[in-house]
């Protein structure tokens, strides 16, 4: 019988895509809601790095009527920062090149699928990810690793699966899930100073055709 092929899983923003989501206005506006429903229990700094989930969950806990508002909110920032979002440098030829070497590729995102979808498709990259899974699907969002495990089902049989993300949300789920990370980008010591060793870094997705899968 083959050997099953290793699975990547892939990020969306800041990953594949660079987009101009302002996460940090996101947690602002989320934290000014909580805000408005009474005096905040954990001081702002606090809450301002406190994954974007866990802060609509804070709302739903003492405010639950704002819910649906912040949800919207969230929208609203995502559809801004999707308006005009670019392909990463090289994604294409490395996707084509990773499928080609025999990877299963998936998209794993805390974005909602309708955005996600209309961006794949807008950028020609939609035929190059068999499986997708997004917000609307997963029990939780990253940094918890149920997502990780919902793609994982769905790439069918694989060898080894390894989550490659720009963020400390993308490397904690894949801690959490025992899966290795590969992190890219910019904000290297940002994501190693909230606790993740990744297991490879990579500043150019072309890195990614040299790094040694197997070891
Ligand atoms: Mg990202």
């Amino acid at each position: 019988m083959d050997t099953p092929p290793p699975l990547v899983i892939f990020d969306f923003d800041n990953t594949l895509v660079d987009s101009r989501i302002d996460f940090a206005a996101i947690r602002g506006a989320l934290v000014d809601l909580l805000e408005s429903s009474g005096p905040l229990a954990e001081p702002r700094g606090e809450l301002m790095r406190v994954p974007i989930a866990d802060l609509v969950a804070r709302i739903g806990d003492s405010a639950p009527h704002l819910t649906a508002q912040a949800w919207a909110t969230i929208e609203a920032f995502e559809a801004a920062g999707l308006r005009d979002a670019t392909p990463v440098p090289h994604v294409y030829g490395v996707l084509a090149g990773l499928t080609a070497r025999g990877f299963r590729l998936a998209l794993l995102t805390n974005n909602a699928r309708t955005a996600t979808e209309r961006v794949l498709a807008e950028l020609g990259l939609a035929a190059l990810i068999p499986v997708t899974v997004t917000r609307d699907e997963v029990p939780a969002l990253k940094p918890d690793p149920a997502g990780i495990r919902l793609v994982m089902e769905r790439a069918g049989p694989h060898r080894a699966a390894c989550l490659v993300g720009d963020s400390w949300v993308d490397g904690q789920a894949a801690a959490r899930a025992s899966i290795r990370f590969v992190g890219f980008g910019p904000r290297r010591a940002e994501v190693e100073a909230r606790g993740v060793m990744p297991w490879a870094w990579v500043k150019d997705l072309r890195e990614l055709l040299d790094l040694d899968w197997n070891a």
